[in-house]
């Protein structure tokens, strides 16, 4: 079938030029969920935008009914972000102007307890559908309060009107995922929340990583942290219910790179989820072995002392505690020579993740280490 294409103003630049935004809609002839899917929300972080190509082309060969549900798809949706630049280097992983992380700005729906509870009041005995429909109107409404300050003379930064924007598009879906890469070196893999596992396996990572803590404001976050506390309120009451709305983002290979293995892989796994989830008919939903940890095992490494890093062990390689993980070429002011350092690992696991600079001023990161119970 072919997608309903929509362009979307996002804001006028000095210049007088506007930014824009577009997304494919692609609308089955059986009801079912909303899916929305984006890439690129980080400027470096392009792979995400071959993976939704894929699909896009993929689902354009299957019928209409064959599909149940909307899939909405928005490549390249941050084009400050993917535009900028800093000589060879995509730096729009963060809002040049204001400094803000472009995935730590997203507005979410903060109901207080008291809110909280006379809902769940109110719906202990109602089905799971009708709870939902009731919550998500909750928070359109509050979204609706959000978006009505942008009219207001003072207006608000580029990432406030920014996030109005996409969030206006998901904000009443049922399922969200945002492709993401490492702004360095990683593995493949997708952050999940919980009750959520079974679904995140899906994907067919090998390695599936909890995030347990709201309070990040990151786009999948913002969307399914009112969602997490809706159910956790309810068991409190009582009543274990288990919402079908969920949130990933998906972590594929490299910053500035489009690593056909992770395209595969980010393709591969947003179509068994479809399958899974009912959406497309046209793919036979596979089993996987994903391994579940939670975020507390990735230590992130940075460097003790100053200088050039050498020697490191490569990406997705196993390592023991107490196993070299990189040396230091330090050198002083100190009138003496220089020095080699070496860094040995905490823990056993695998490398994870690899800063793409060999050189570290004291505190900067070098490298993730996974560790694996
Ligand atoms: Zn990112």
């Amino acid at each position: 079938m072919n997608p309903i294409i929509e362009t979307i103003d996002l804001f006028q630049l000095a210049s007088g030029d506007r930014l824009a935004i577009q997304v494919y809609k692609f609308i089955g002839q059986n009801p079912g969920a909303k899916v929305y899917i984006q890439a690129n929300l980080h400027g470096c972080e392009i792979v995400g935008n071959k993976v939704v190509h894929g699909l896009i082309g993929y689902l354009s060969t299957v019928p209409e009914a064959a599909i149940a549900g909307e899939i909405w798809i928005v490549p390249t949706c941050n084009p400050l972000a993917t535009n900028q630049r800093g000589h060879f280097y995509a730096t729009g992983g963060f809002h040049a102007y204001s400094g803000e992380d472009w995935n730590r700005i997203f507005w979410e729906h903060k109901p207080t307890a008291e809110q909280l509870n006379s809902f769940v009041e109110k719906h202990l005995n109602n089905d799971e559908s009708t709870i939902t429909k009731a919550y998500r109107q909750q928070i359109m409404a509050a979204f609706k309060e959000e978006l009505a300050k942008q009219e207001r003379p003072c207006g608000v930064s580029v990432p406030e009107l920014f996030r109005g924007k996409l969030q206006n598009l998901c904000l009443d879906a049922d399922y969200v995922i945002d492709i993401h890469s490492s702004s360095n070196d990683g593995l493949n893999f997708t952050y999940y929340f919980p009750n959520r596992e079974t679904q995140a396996g899906w994907f067919g990572f090998d390695y599936s990583i909890l995030l347990e803590e709201d309070g990040a404001y990151a786009f999948d976050e913002a969307f399914i942290w009112p969602w997490i506390e809706l159910e956790k309120a309810f068991t409190k009451a009582g009543r274990t219910i288990h919402l079908t709305v969920d949130a990933f983002t998906l972590e594929l290979g490299s910053g500035m790179k489009m690593r056909p293995e992770s395209v595969a892989k980010g393709l591969a796994g947003i179509k068994n989820y479809l399958a899974h989830q009912g959406i497309i008919s046209t793919a036979t939903p596979q089993p996987s072995q994903t391994k579940f940890l939670p975020s507390k095992n990735i230590t992130r490494y940075r460097a003790t002392v100053g200088g050039m890093i050498g020697d490191r062990l490569s990406l997705g390689q196993p390592v023991k505690a107490g196993e070299k993980l990189y040396e230091i070429l330090s050198f002083n002011r100190l009138g003496k020579m220089p020095e080699v350092i070496t860094v040995n690992s905490m823990v056993d696991g695998i490398v994870f993740d690899l800063a793409i600079s060999e050189s570290a001023n004291q505190g900067e990161y070098v490298m993730s280490v996974l560790a694996i119970d």
